[in-house]
């Protein structure tokens, strides 16, 4: 029998986190306080995240130790497994190896309850009682019903409203674990209000959803706010993925040449590599790519720059790769990465050339995730599909080249929740969007003026 699967002991779980804050060749850029221009404090922060998770988004420490409340937790589906893709290498042809590490084995489904479970425990750890968030697909709302269901914390989900529409049962999924679903924009919230009162037939997005939550976290004493993406503390808590594959791929006997993520806000492409980031910056020869979705291309076309993290300009001014907060993605089944904005980290990642970039269009990556369903059985999610396009496409080229070939990517969640998307694409109903320059030229004039994220 041929080993396919690397599975480690439930006692193998990482007991710490790895912080690249203090790795990073060139440091990073503070955010900025809108009105002041100068950099955040804690006490900027305080009204919407507790103590605990804002020491994390500036510490300087390496290894930040998890704490035993969360790992109880987590060992429920953690380690998850990695696997080889034997099927599909063979399928292709390649050479080339392909190891795949899967998040679809959490309840939600996906990598996100890997910092909702701890993001919640620090809520609770400090007394907060009730904790508001955005979810745009849906993933990001179900995994923090999920973890506030554990720890006895109330729930509240600004769910963009075309999601709310097209994804009925992510919001059952929420109100099972005990979450409350509001389809945004709402007109419980100044946010919501306002934008409806501009376009009464807005189905939302993820900027509009975040406004709308982070509106309600300020304005209530009992309630913080809680991000599924973007901020150091949240990538941070996603290394445990990559800690895990590195003693898998150890076990493998296989270094990866090549290591791959789909990226919308950053967290699981970052997740995934921030190990072998750490071996890159100490000289090892490693091809770090982040894949993104051709119709939001925040890494390939979008400005190093200053902006908002949300779509009104309530949050602090990140430093961040962006297309600019007022751009509106076309409405893509990969509802995931349909960001704005790139995570810091992951921009500076890049900006310090120690990653690349892809952009693919969503057919091709539905293509992809078809090839992928039918050799190795998953079905993945969308936003996956755009890792197993780029781990395709780096197997063919290996193919062509004739070189073998170590690839390993992230498959951040199943697509279980996403049939509908399946359907209109096998029906041919699915199209690619071409995405307009004067689209992308628009949002970034709306910011150029804002600080520019200069060297230092
Ligand atoms: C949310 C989500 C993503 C995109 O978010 P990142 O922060 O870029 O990881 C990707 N895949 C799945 C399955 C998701 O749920």
């Amino acid at each position: 029998m041929q080993q396919i699967k690397y599975l480690l002991n439930d006692s193998d779980i990482p007991r710490q986190w790895y912080n690249i804050l203090p790795d990073l060749p060139a440091g990073m850029l503070p955010p900025l306080h809108p009105a002041t221009k100068q950099p955040v404090g804690p006490d900027d922060l305080a009204p919407l995240f507790p103590m605990g998770l804002i020491e994390q988004e500036v510490s300087p420490q390496r290894w930040i130790d998890i704490p035993p409340e969360v790992l109880d937790i987590l060992v429920r589906w953690r380690p998850s497994p990695l696997i080889r893709a034997v099927a599909l290498e063979k399928a292709l042809g390649t050479p080339a190896k392909i190891f795949y590490k899967y998040e679809g084995v959490s309840p939600a489904g996906s990598h996100k309850p890997n910092t909702s479970i701890p993001q919640v425990y620090y809520n609770k750890k400090e007394g907060v009682k009730r904790i508001a968030t955005e979810t745009g697909a849906g993933q990001w709302g179900s995994a923090l019903s999920l973890a506030c269901n554990f720890f006895g914390v109330e729930a509240k989900v600004y769910m963009v409203k075309i999601s709310y529409q097209q994804k009925p049962y992510r919001r059952v999924m929420m109100e099972t674990w005990g979450g409350s679903v509001t389809p945004s924009p709402s007109n419980e919230t100044n946010a919501g209000r306002k934008i409806l009162a501009e376009n009464p037939n807005s189905t939302g997005s993820l900027g509009i959803a975040i406004s709308e939550a982070v509106e309600d976290a300020a304005s209530r004493a009992d309630t913080k706010y809680a991000l599924g993406s973007v901020l150091n503390h949240v990538l941070l808590h996603q290394t445990i993925i990559g800690l895990e594959a590195k003693k898998q791929m150890k076990i493998a006997g296989v270094d990866p040449d090549v290591v791959i993520g789909c990226c919308g806000g950053g967290s699981n492409f970052y997740g995934l590599s921030a190990p072998f980031i750490q071996d890159k910056i100490n000289g090892a020869k490693v091809d770090i790519v982040g894949c993104e979705p051709a119709s939001c291309p925040t890494l390939t076309r979008g400005h190093f720059h200053y902006d908002f993290g949300d779509s009104v300009g309530m949050t602090p001014l990140l430093p961040m790769h962006t297309l600019g907060h007022t751009f509106m993605p076309p409405s893509i089944h990969a509802g995931g990465l349909r960001y704005h904005g790139m995570a810091p980290i992951v921009s500076e990642v890049l900006r310090q050339k120690l990653m690349r970039a892809e952009a693919f269009n969503q057919i091709e990556c539905f293509q992809a995730a078809l090839t992928f369903a039918r050799c190795e059985g998953i079905i993945p999610a969308p936003e996956s599909s755009h890792a197993i396009r780029g781990a395709i496409n780096e197997a063919l080229k290996a193919k062509e080249e004739g070189k073998e070939k170590n690839i390993l990517f992230l498959l951040s969640g199943h697509g279980h929740f996403d049939m509908s998307a399946y359907e209109a694409f096998l029906a041919n109903n699915l199209g690619d969007f071409e995405l307009p320059q004067g689209e992308i030229d628009r949002a970034w004039n709306a910011i150029k003026d804002f600080p520019e994220a200069k060297e230092f």
